[in-house]
């Protein structure tokens, strides 16, 4: 039987039209992250490695870097230190606003083995998640294509629509390719659930 453990539930998205744009949906989590950090706090997220080929949790601790988490990127992020990275933060009295999907924020929580209350936990809307060897060898494939380094992907852009969305990606050459979800084999995966991660499918975070 279905038990509903809400306590409230609010639905919202940001005024700023050019920041939802730039966010994959209503851009909710940077008015939140911009908060944290307006009183001193710092942000966990996930941002795309400087050669594109994976992605991982990096800490933010000034507006202007916020940029780097903002958007989705579907692959599965790396961790790495960033639990240890936190508890730091947290025992040293900082606000903590640590954003990523179910499963991370489980891991977080289960590692800390303890609660504060200076920890705010954003977990984003996931069916499951793409394996990073794959993008790794997507990216190597567009950059062998394009004889060029790519430097930049937006994986949700939404400069045609906001339903017909695509992966825009720019190369170290300045050049600015668009391919439309339809048309790229990577977001084809995703999006028919071709590419997810087995555990995806006993996903605990999400019971
Ligand atoms: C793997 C994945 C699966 C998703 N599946 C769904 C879905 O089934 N239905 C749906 O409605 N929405 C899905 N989303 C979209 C997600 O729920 C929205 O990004 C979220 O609603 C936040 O939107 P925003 O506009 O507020 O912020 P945005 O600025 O778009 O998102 C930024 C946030 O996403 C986090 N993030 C980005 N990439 C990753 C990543 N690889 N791993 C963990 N966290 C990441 C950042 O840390 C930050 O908290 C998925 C996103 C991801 C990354
Ligand atoms: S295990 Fe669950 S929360 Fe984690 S990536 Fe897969 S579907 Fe998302």
């Amino acid at each position: 039987m279905y038990e509903d453990k809400t306590s409230k539930v609010y639905a919202a998205y940001a005024k700023d039209e050019l920041l939802r744009l730039s966010s994959s949906s209503g851009g909710v989590f940077s008015l939140l992250a911009e908060q944290i950090l307006s009183q001193g706090g710092v942000v966990y997220g996930v941002a795309l490695s400087s050669d594109c080929k994976s992605a991982e949790f990096i800490r933010v601790d000034q507006l202007r870097e916020l940029f780097k988490l903002r958007g989705s990127k579907y692959l599965q992020a790396e961790t790495g230190g960033t639990y240890d990275q936190v508890r730091a933060d947290l025992e040293a009295g900082l606000k903590v606003l640590f954003s990523g999907v179910g499963c991370q924020i489980n891991g977080l929580k289960l590692f800390l083995q303890r609660n504060y209350d200076n920890l705010f936990c954003v977990d984003v809307i996931c069916h499951g998640v793409p394996s990073p060897v794959l993008w790794r060898k997507y990216v190597e494939h567009m950059q062998k294509q394009n004889e060029a380094r790519l430097v930049l992907v937006n994986f949700r852009c939404k400069d045609k629509s906001w339903q017909d969305f695509g992966m825009k990606e720019l190369d170290e050459n300045k050049k600015e390719v668009y391919i439309s979800k339809d048309a790229d084999p990577f977001m084809q995966m995703f999006l028919r659930n071709y590419s997810l991660r087995p555990s995806c499918y006993e996903c605990t975070a999400k019971k």
